[in-house]
């Protein structure tokens, strides 16, 4: 074997197997890996393959798309809600700590979260 180091065949260079149709990152399967379906933690949306990040944001988006009555600071909330519960529902076996790490939050939040989703009608 004789293959320069550093060096990738230029014959078989992958392009991106997966690009976020929203913030456009780029993920590529590596090696014996490639046959991979989407990315852990993407799905598809309507816009096309969303990335962890932006499924976020999709969610919390959603949540107050519909509500053009709230002031700046009930939409935020609102949004945050909704960020929570996607990050429940998404994993819910993770503890209220990990959830509450990743979307940099209490763990108070995060178990109002999952009470609202027990309890399965949002409070109005
Ligand atoms: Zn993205």
């Amino acid at each position: 074997m004789s293959r320069a180091p550093g060096h990738a065949e230029p014959a078989s260079r992958p392009k991106a197997d997966w690009k976020c149709a929203f913030c456009k990152v780029e993920i590529r399967w590596a090696g014996p890996h490639r046959d991979r379906g989407l990315p852990a933690n993407w799905s598809k949306e309507h816009g096309g393959p969303a990335c962890l990040a932006c499924r976020r944001d999709l969610a919390a988006e959603a949540a107050v798309e519909q509500q053009t009555e709230l002031s700046f600071k009930e939409r935020a909330r609102l949004r945050s809600f909704a960020l929570l519960e996607f990050e429940v529902r998404r994993d819910p076996d993770r503890s209220n700590a990990e959830i509450a790490g990743a979307v940099h939050t209490s763990v108070v939040a995060v178990q109002k979260a999952r009470d609202r989703i027990g309890a399965s009608s949002f409070p109005a």
